[in-house]
């Protein structure tokens, strides 16, 4: 099977631009002309640093990083940063409040319970997983160290289209699966976490960007590898970091340069999603569960009206060509993650099948 005949819809690790393949192929052998693969050079030698520099430059432009932010590669990926982050922002405080909008935004509150008080600021509104609660609901702890919210789920394909307004507390959010699909205002946030298997590269690396001034003192059993401040003075190179998945994201920022940057990502990114929820809504045979104005521009959810038909829907899917659209075993159902690198082809594929397989 050749990777231009068919489109895969995987939720991550997930499909990457057929062209950033191609790159990493031709230069696995021989880097930049050195004789050796990327993945056998150290991380302290002038090459990697320079690279790891580039990628940095290439990320602040493209996204428009102020320069009191920073910028870390880690490994351990997003589930990890559910940890590092209470360690690393709670300084002498022993509260934080958490967006509960669905299963990511369980898993981050049940790490962060082991290291101080979790308020939810949406517990007014239980099995809020279809819709973002209205703001009006929303209850703060004054007494919290920082506000967490998942931007956007990756699992009922909910989406927060506008940031919380959370005052003058920082705001972190776990992007995982939507950063870099649109433009955003980086001012916004104190932190930034996602790992990179979703939307823009391979998994092994998570990218953070931290403001300056959130950062406190680490609690004291923080993992030095997990200490924001000590990854800054190391330019993310405390120990090894996963240089060869950092090397694809930096391809995947050239991607993104190419395809015209996050404001053409953003138009096609729409269009694509707002394709298939026309369809969806239009139709009374696939119906999708989430509150219109809080849906995923990655994660496209529906179902079918029973297994038996989701199971010849996957099956006449693959036969076209379409790959990896079975829902997330806790929702079933179809998921079509549709992430930067789905060609617009793929979705108009997947609507003609719907189209054709309704009709029979
Ligand atoms: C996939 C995902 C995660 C988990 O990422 P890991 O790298 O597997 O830890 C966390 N949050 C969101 C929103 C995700 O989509």
């Amino acid at each position: 099977m050749k990777k231009n005949t068919y489109y895969n819809f995987s939720a991550g690790p997930a499909t990457l631009p057929l062209t950033v393949l191609q790159q990493a192929q031709a230069e696995m052998l021989n880097w930049h002309d050195t004789g050796f693969s990327i993945m056998e050079i150290g991380h302290r030698t002038e090459l990697f640093q320079q690279l790891l520099t580039e990628i940095k430059n290439d990320l602040r432009q493209l996204v428009n990083i102020p320069s009191h932010y920073h910028v870390l590669f880690f490994a351990g990926g997003a589930n990890t940063q559910f940890s590092a982050v209470p360690m690393n922002l709670l300084g002498d405080k022993q509260h934080a409040d958490y967006f509960n909008t669905g299963v990511w935004s369980v898993l981050a509150m049940q790490e962060a319970k082991k290291y101080c008080q979790v308020n939810d600021v949406t517990t007014a509104v239980p099995n809020a997983c279809y819709a973002i609660p209205d703001k009006t609901t929303w209850q703060f702890d004054p007494r919290a160290a920082y506000v967490h919210y998942t931007s956007n789920e990756t699992i009922t394909g909910v989406q927060f289209h506008q940031i919380p307004d959370v005052g003058s507390v920082p705001l972190v959010a776990d992007m995982t699966s939507c950063f870099l699909s649109q433009p955003i205002d980086i001012s916004q946030f104190g932190l930034i976490y996602a790992a990179a298997q979703k939307n823009f590269g391979q998994a092994g690396v998570t990218l953070i960007i931290v403001r300056d001034d959130v950062l406190s003192q680490a609690l004291a059993i923080t993992p030095a590898t997990l200490d924001y401040q000590l990854q800054i003075k190391n330019n993310s190179c405390l120990n090894t970091p996963p240089t060869y998945a950092i090397y694809i994201l930096g391809l995947m920022l050239q991607w993104l340069k190419q395809q015209g940057g996050l404001s053409a990502m953003e138009k096609i990114n729409r269009r694509k999603a707002a394709k298939l929820y026309a369809a969806i809504d239009a139709s009374d045979f696939y119906h999708n569960q989430v509150n219109p104005t809080d849906r995923s521009i990655m994660n496209v959810t529906f179902t079918l009206p029973d297994e038996n038909l989701t199971k010849q829907f996957l099956h006449i899917a693959q036969q076209a060509g379409l790959y990896q659209l079975r829902g997330h075993k806790k929702l079933g159902g179809i998921r079509a993650s549709i992430y930067n690198a789905m060609p617009e082809a793929g979705v108009d594929t997947l609507l003609a099948v719907m189209k054709n397989f309704e009709r029979s």
